[in-house]
């Protein structure tokens, strides 16, 4: 098999490259520009570095990815019947899965630094800052957030649903628009009772952009589903959206109002004018200089991945 070196990236929108942009553009620059390649060992050394740096990630990412995992684990346990393990031994899987990521990370500084995307490095310890704040609020965090997963209303729809309903959500779920690739995974999503129900666990803050996140996987599962949406446009099928503040223990329903595709797509559609507007050619992607993306800095400079390079 032969491997296609492509210079530049692939244009694509999704709402978090849209929130990187609006927080930050040189942050945004530096992600999915600058950082193109940087796997390569020829590659110069500050793509290796911007692709290096891209990949720090943090305690409270890493619990959203176990709270992924936990959820799969209840998907599976629910649509079997069998019974549901209770909150603490959540904890426990996945406080045993933290302490395996942060010894590797411990001890993982050279294996980084040779294959960033083989490795798990947190941000914290590769820049040498204090970690007591991350595990102090990891501490608080991951008891109450699997006692808020497994309160949510999912599973036992999910253990009704046997092994019918599935919605399968792959890695990278995205669907073309006007043009343009638009990535849109929900967590979870399933159809129970008539109804498609499209799930993001959140363990953070609400946000004014979550509830058009949810509204963006609905989308992706009506184009990738031709059979849902036409369900949906004939009225046999409901469309629900939840956004699960695990931590919180709160649940925020998202309503697939009339028209909502083409809200989403509104913002979409001014979402790729602006980053177009930083290409020197957006037939093929190819960015303006750095200095067009402006330095944003902020209390968000602290915690930014860039912070050692950006100048
Ligand atoms: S350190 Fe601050 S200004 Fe620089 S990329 Fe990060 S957020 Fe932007």
């Amino acid at each position: 098999m032969t491997f296609e070196i492509k210079p530049y990236p692939e244009f694509a929108w999704s709402i978090s490259r849209q929130r990187k942009l609006d927080q930050c553009p040189r942050a945004y620059f530096y992600t999915y520009y600058l950082g193109w390649n940087g796997w390569l060992d020829d590659a110069p050394t500050e793509t290796r570095v911007a692709y290096r740096l891209g990949k720090l990630t943090s305690l409270d990412a890493l619990l959203g990815q176990q709270i992924d995992v936990r959820a799969r684990e209840l998907e599976a346990a629910a649509r079997t019947g069998a019974e549901l393990p209770a909150a603490d031994e959540l904890e426990t899987r996945t406080r045993e899965a933290l302490r395996n990521l942060w010894t590797q990370a411990k001890n993982g500084r050279a294996g980084f630094e040779a294959r960033p995307n083989k490795v798990t490095m947190l941000r914290s310890l590769y820049m040498n800052q204090d970690t007591q704040p991350e595990t102090d609020r990891l501490n608080q965090k991951a008891g109450p957030s699997m006692q808020g997963l497994l309160a949510t209303s999912h599973w036992e729809r999910l253990r009704a649903c046997g092994g019918e309903g599935r919605v399968e959500v792959p890695d990278f779920a995205s669907f073309p628009h006007d043009g343009v690739k638009v990535f849109a995974a929900p967590d979870l999503a399933y159809v129970e009772g008539g109804t498609l129900h499209v799930i993001d666990w959140k363990t953070g803050r609400a946000d004014d952009s979550n509830p058009l996140q949810v509204l963006l996987q609905m989308w992706w599962a009506l184009e990738t589903y031709p059979e849902l949406a036409q369900a949906a446009a004939c009225g046999s099928l409901e469309v629900r959206g939840y956004l699960e503040y695990v931590a919180a223990g709160n649940t925020q329903p998202v309503e697939a109002v009339a028209g909502f595709r083409d809200h989403a797509a509104e913002t979409m559609h001014a979402g790729v004018a602006q980053m177009r507007a930083l290409l020197a050619d957006p037939e093929q992607n190819i960015p303006l200089e750095m200095a067009a993306f402006e330095r944003r800095e902020s209390g968000l400079c602290r915690n930014c991945n860039f912070f050692p390079v950006c100048a």
